[in-house]
């Protein structure tokens, strides 16, 4: 049975955090099934959870509460700066999650977890190869492709642990002795808790690809400026916020990595933001690029950290609307500074920490975005997306 709870809060929020507010809120408690946020006259006053089993509203207005105060009360918003605007207009009518799934095109497989069918892979591999080959043709990117599990240790060095320990999946297997294996297969029997016999932690499931690129250049020196692209499959648990085909536990991410002096980074990173706009152009898609920030989670200087993002234009989003009203971020353009070079020791010729820039594309949310705009007969999508056979 779901409870209810309501939680004022003590001081109102102005309404422009409501967005900042609602990204958050399944992250307070595993067991919260739902909520809405009330507010009236431009302030948010409470949230009203409902939640399974039995998790107290002292619990849940403590922890309301730190994580407005750490991570969303002195965030400073302003008028969102657009880099790019498409000349195209999305169409009306765009079809939802639930007719891809009608037309056997995606298949729920679990919670954030979705198989994709023809001809959906086809353009999610067209799309891919126009991106690989944009950022070879502009940069000479030399590509790897990357294993699926990553070090622990490689997401410690990053700040991952830090920033997003919500999103992290660890990777566990059994005590590696043969009186473990014995004790699995015959406990295997009883139901027992399995998990107690895991201990190893070493390993994580990648939560983006380019942390890959600092752990392969870890302590060396480049003698010239690098750009590494990679595809691959990275994993976030968001929480009860998977949906549908826009946010996943489980995805593919086309990665593209600058390395080098300050200028290039920034450059580069600018110089394939301006390219994949006019590619999305190109394929006559309605959509912007703005600047944005990243869902830093609970520490006491996040409200900060989100703002200074902002004002130094650390992060954009490409934006493309996929029908209901609602847009997602179907790609990042990131500038690191010296985070990862410092992080890695990976220094210039002259022994000074490199700076570094990173485009993530997900590769699942652009596909989204395409049928959404374009609908889901290939005929009518542009001819370099089209499957060859038709
Ligand atoms: P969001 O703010 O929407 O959670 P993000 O800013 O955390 O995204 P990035 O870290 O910039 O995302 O990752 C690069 C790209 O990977 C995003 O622009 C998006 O297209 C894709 N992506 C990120 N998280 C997910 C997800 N849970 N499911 C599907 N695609 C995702
Ligand atoms: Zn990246």
């Amino acid at each position: 049975m779901a409870n209810v709870h309501i939680v004022h809060l003590e001081t109102p929020l102005r309404e422009e955090f409501r967005q900042e507010l609602a990204r958050r809120i399944y992250f307070l408690a595993e067991e919260i099934v739902e909520f809405t946020i009330d507010g009236s006259d431009g302030l948010l006053t409470g949230v009203r959870l409902s939640t399974r089993d039995t998790v107290s509203t002292d619990q849940l207005h403590r922890r309301l509460h730190t994580v407005i105060a750490n991570d969303i009360r002195h965030q400073r918003v302003g008028p969102v700066k657009v880099y790019w605007r498409s000349s195209h207009e999305a169409p009306d009518g765009m079809p939802d999650f639930a007719r891809l799934c009608d037309e056997g095109l995606v298949v729920p497989m679990g919670e954030g977890q979705m198989a994709l069918a023809e001809p959906l892979l086809t353009l999610l591999d067209n799309a891919d190869r126009q991106l690989v080959a944009l950022v070879r043709r502009e940069t000479g990117a030399v590509q790897y492709r990357y294993p699926t599990l990553m070090r622990t240790e490689t997401l410690r060095q990053c700040g991952y642990m830090r920033s997003f320990p919500q999103h992290l999946m660890f990777v566990t297997r059994l005590h590696g002795d043969s009186d473990t294996y014995a004790a699995f297969s015959d406990r295997l029997a009883f139901g027992d808790d399995l998990l107690a016999m895991c201990g190893n932690t070493d390993y994580c499931l990648p939560p983006t690809m380019c942390y890959h690129t600092f752990q392969q250049l870890s302590g060396r020196r480049l003698g010239e400026p690098m750009a590494i692209t990679a595809r691959g499959k990275s994993f976030r648990h968001e929480s009860r916020y998977h949906e549908g085909l826009s946010r996943l536990w489980d995805f593919t991410i086309r990665e593209m990595v600058f390395l080098g002096s300050r200028d290039y980074a920034r450059q580069t990173r600018e110089r394939i933001m301006r390219s994949v706009c006019e590619l999305v152009e190109s394929w006559g898609l309605g959509g912007r690029c703005e600047v944005a920030s990243d869902p830093f989670f609970v520490g006491a200087a996040t409200a900060a950290r989100i703002s200074s993002q902002r004002l130094l234009e650390l992060k954009f989003e490409l934006r493309l609307p996929i029908g209901g009203g609602r847009d997602i971020a179907c790609a990042s353009f990131n500038f690191h500074d010296q985070h990862f070079g410092d992080a890695f020791a990976i220094t210039g010729a002259e022994g000074e920490s490199i700076h570094s820039a990173c485009v993530g594309v997900g590769l699942e949310r652009l596909t989204l975005a395409i049928v959404s705009q374009h609908g889901t007969d290939p005929r009518a999508w542009p001819e370099t997306l089209r499957p060859s056979d038709i």
